[in-house]
């Protein structure tokens, strides 16, 4: 191989990933004093946080009635059954406090005419643990909400002293005796190679939606932190909870929020119907994510499509007010303007289901802290090693995520890593010495791809991918189909030896860039679609047409997915069924959020 030189560079804590993960996280190191540096492959508020539109969702009771305890409950019933009690409680009770925090970092929120943080409903969030009406949690910076709090957060980050790594692109995790000592990473304008070294690496890399041929993420969403476990032999959790939001634009999967249903907005199909008043009579057309898109693909299967080739649905928001599309929508309207050629004052926009978040993840506890399950001990913690954001499964969202509770966990787990980051890390000692054994084979890897000579260029398989993980672990699933899919799905991993990669350059590669992105996407998509083909059950957003019934006796638990090339070795934890604070403390009722069907 070609001989590297590189730069090192030491700090207390590493966070590798500028969206609002990683941010929350940078900015609570830093303002503790401990020396942070923060790499990100792309400019930080062009991270995909930048394009949450709809809001992030608290129990602030500034509309009405609400508190932590119905927040909980929906986001376990949200989860089907599978998240974590004491970590969806962790969430709950934390959010208010994240909120204001954020509020007094200086996100601009929208306002009620009392001056209070603005708040509008959306799918999943109820009231008397959903004997209520719907609740309006979701706290609103008009439909700019991730945007408002990315440059919050990095300018409060840059006033901490964090230093930030700006077009740095980390390729693996350094490993020294078991303990994860700092990263290695490529800086893309001048192909300068730079090693971190670290008491503690924060995992914020986001999620890993362009494995899917149709989805609402950006094209920097390629799971580089999975990948990354994975090469270090750790498992990956629930990756089979793939959610499909309802409203991605067709042709484009351009994100329509559920803000736009929240304010008043419905789904009609070729007959006109309001279709969703047939399956979910109470919440109608907000009803949680996953069973809206699964009737929305019901009624293009039993011929009720809109379009030429029947093949989407219509999302009205015609009948509303031009000063709530104008005020609340701003940025919806523009959209459905650009990607649809649709003025939503006058015509409805044609809409699909489309990927939009992964449940699944780098398995963590709710302090952030990556766990490494052993037998007879599912919780053991990878020492120095950290993940939170999507990139991350504490698990909250279990087998499907509530609209806006991905923000607050944002929020919520980056700051309680900085949180138990200042209580774990001995700030006296010394940071690791740099292993070169370790950078070595980082380089090495780095290298066989930048020579990759086979006969595959990188676009063509990575469609390859996208187009079988579309077809075969998709909103509906079947034995069948699943097999299918992980056949071709190992064929497609195999050919990653075989790769061609024609621009050999160290500056401004997109090529290479986008292989070792391929490469990072890979293990992510083989965990999916294994473990859907395994898990013999439907829950949350993994509907099985052979399976249609929840089995909480066989299948509440989680999956984990160890990868190593093409093949996928799957195990199971135990789901914590426990909360955090018992009911006589003023802990939750469990009779409260115990297992029940799932209807809305
Ligand atoms: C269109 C859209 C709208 C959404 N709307 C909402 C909403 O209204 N409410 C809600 O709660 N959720 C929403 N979500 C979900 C939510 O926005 C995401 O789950 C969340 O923003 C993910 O944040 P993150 O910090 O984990 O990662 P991201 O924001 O994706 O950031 C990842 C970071 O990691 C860095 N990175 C990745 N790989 C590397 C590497 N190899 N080297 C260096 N850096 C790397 C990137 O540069 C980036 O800074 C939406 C998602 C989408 C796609």
């Amino acid at each position: 191989m070609a001989a590297y030189a590189y730069e090192t560079h030491d700090y207390d804590v590493v966070v590798v990933g500028a969206g609002g993960a990683g941010l929350r996280a940078t900015l609570g190191m830093a303002e503790q004093g401990l020396r942070t540096a923060c790499i990100t492959k792309v400019f930080p508020t062009r991270s995909h946080t930048v394009a949450a539109q709809g809001g992030i969702a608290a129990s602030l009771s500034n509309m009405g009635p609400d508190n932590w305890q119905w927040h909980l409950y929906d986001t376990v019933k949200g989860s089907d059954w599978l998240g974590d009690t004491d970590a969806m409680e962790y969430l709950a009770r934390e959010a208010p406090k994240a909120v204001y925090e954020l509020e007094h970092y200086g996100v601009p929120f929208s306002r009620t005419e009392e001056g209070k943080i603005y708040q509008r409903p959306f799918g999943g969030h109820t009231t008397e643990f959903g004997e209520g009406p719907p609740v309006q949690r979701t706290c609103a910076a008009a439909d700019r909400t991730g945007h408002a709090i990315l440059h919050t957060l990095y300018g409060q980050s840059l006033k901490q002293k964090a230093e930030f790594y700006i077009e740095y692109f980390a390729l693996d995790l350094i490993i020294t005796d078991g303990v994860c000592t700092g990263v290695v990473a490529w800086k893309l304008d001048d192909g300068t190679m730079h090693v971190f070294n670290a008491k503690m690496v924060v995992l914020a890399t986001g999620g890993y939606g362009r494995a899917y041929f149709s989805a609402t993420s950006a094209h920097t969403c390629t799971g580089d932190g999975g990948g990354m476990v994975a090469r270090a032999g750790l498992p990956l959790q629930d990756m089979e909870f793939v959610q499909f939001h309802p409203t991605g634009i067709y042709g484009s999967g351009c994100l329509i929020t559920e803000g736009a249903r929240g304010e008043g907005g419905y789904l009609t199909n070729s007959n006109g119907e309001r279709f969703m008043e047939r399956y979910a009579p109470t919440y109608k057309d907000l009803a949680s994510r996953d069973v809206v898109s699964r009737c929305m693909t019901i009624e293009i299967r039993e011929g009720r499509g809109v379009g030429k080739n029947g093949d989407h649905i219509h999302l009205h928001l015609n009948h509303l007010p031009p000063e709530t599309l104008h005020e609340r929508l701003p940025g919806i309207s523009e959209s459905a303007k650009i990607f649809a050629g649709v003025d939503v004052n006058k015509e409805p926009i044609p809409v699909l289901p489309t990927v939009h978040y992964n449940m699944g993840g780098i398995p963590t506890n709710y302090w952030g802290e990556v766990l490494n399950p052993q037998p007879g001990n599912p919780d053991a913690v990878y020492p120095g090693l950290m993940a939170v954001g999507e990139a991350g499964c504490a698990s909250v969202h279990g087998a499907n995520r509530l609209g806006s509770n991905s923000l607050i966990d944002l929020v919520v787990f980056g700051r309680a890593a900085a949180i138990r980051a200042g209580q774990t890390i001995d700030r006296a000692s010394a940071i690791p010495a740099t292993n070169k054994v370790e950078v070595d084979r980082a380089l090495s890897r780095f290298d066989a791809y930048r020579h990759a000579k086979g006969n595959t260029p990188t676009a063509e398989l990575r469609l390859e991918m996208q187009k079988t993980m579309q077809a075969d672990a998709a909103v509906f699933r079947t034995d069948k189909t699943l097999a299918e899919g992980c056949e071709k799905m190992d064929a497609i991993a195999r050919k990653m030896d075989d790769l061609k990669v024609s621009d050999r350059s160290l500056v401004w590669n997109s090529d290479l860039m986008e292989t070792l992105e391929l490469a990072n996407l890979m293990p992510n998509a083989l965990a999916t679609i294994v473990a859907a083909e395994a898990r013999k059950e439907s829950r949350g957003a993994h509907a099985h047409e052979d399976w249609p019934e929840r089995d909480d006796v066989n299948w509440r638990k989680h999956s984990l997915a160890w990868v190593d090339g093409a093949k996928v070795t799957l195990g199971d934890r135990p789901v914590h069924l426990d909360p955090l604070t018992k009911q006589e403390d003023g802990g939750i009722d469990l009779k409260k959020i115990a297992p029940k069907a799932r209807v809305y």
